[in-house]
């Protein structure tokens, strides 16, 4: 990646849930940004594993990426359970996943993503770093409407005017597939990263962690799970990024 990705001075901030997609988007953050620091949210997810294993991928990148070690700064985690009280979903309530009237998962947490941009950048305002990184993709698309661009762009334009800051909103895996983002993981971090991606990062809805499948922890049967299953298998069958 280091003839498309120019090294910044710029410092950013990574939305960082410790899943496989905001590992990949740290990765690309550290690689290319010369400062870089994580925020995560507890907005009362139903399962607390997420939040130890944000913390597990962030030890094991440092241990074994001595180049990024230096560049990963502090993690922040900020307490939006107020937020996460006002927008029920089956991810804050215990509530089958499945798809609502209205044609959208129940997992979609309404303005989720929108929340944490704005907690994000009042967060980046006051450590000096002008880019936001989030793993939004609209490819796998699940039907979530703010993890479209379009969205994205709406909200960088408000946080510009509304915070007179130069905020430039990255979203690395926009257009990536599952499969993608594996092989992302690997050209920047080699088998080392896809190794700590697999054991350390969590994106099972369920909060399953204790059977270890080729491409990580999880139930293998909610739609977070069979998405990495599906990508990871793709990957490995010799997937090279649309080729
Ligand atoms: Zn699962």
């Amino acid at each position: 990646m280091s003839d498309t990705l120019p090294p910044s001075a710029e410092t950013a901030l990574v939305l960082f849930s410790g899943g496989q997609d905001s590992t990949a988007c740290l990765a690309w953050a550290l690689h290319r940004y010369a400062r870089v620091e994580t925020v995560g949210f507890d907005y009362g997810q139903r399962h607390a594993v997420e939040m130890t294993q944000r913390l597990a991928v962030r030890e094991a990148m440092i241990g074994a990426f001595p180049a990024w070690a230096g560049k990963l700064g502090e993690d922040h985690v900020l307490d939006i359970r107020s937020f996460g009280a006002v927008a029920s979903s089956a991810l804050t309530e215990d509530r089958e996943i499945e798809m609502t009237e209205r044609g959208l998962p129940s997992t979609f947490v309404p303005g989720r993503n929108l929340a944490f941009f704005i907690y994000a950048a009042a967060l980046a305002d006051r450590r000096g770093a002008d880019v936001l990184v989030g793993g939004m993709c609209e490819t796998d698309f699940s039907g979530y409407p703010d993890c479209r661009r379009a969205t994205i762009d709406a909200m960088q334009s408000a946080l510009r005017l509304g915070m007179e800051r130069p905020f430039d909103l990255q979203t690395p895996l926009m257009k990536l597939t599952k499969a993608e983002t594996w092989d992302l993981a690997h050209q920047l971090g080699g088998d080392k990263l896809v190794e700590i991606t697999v054991a350390e990062s969590h994106t099972c809805y369920q909060g399953v962690r204790d059977e270890l499948h080729p491409w990580g922890h999880g139930c293998g049967e909610c739609p977070a799970c069979e998405l990495r299953a599906k990508g990871y298998e793709e990957w490995t069958a010799g997937f090279t990024g649309g080729q």
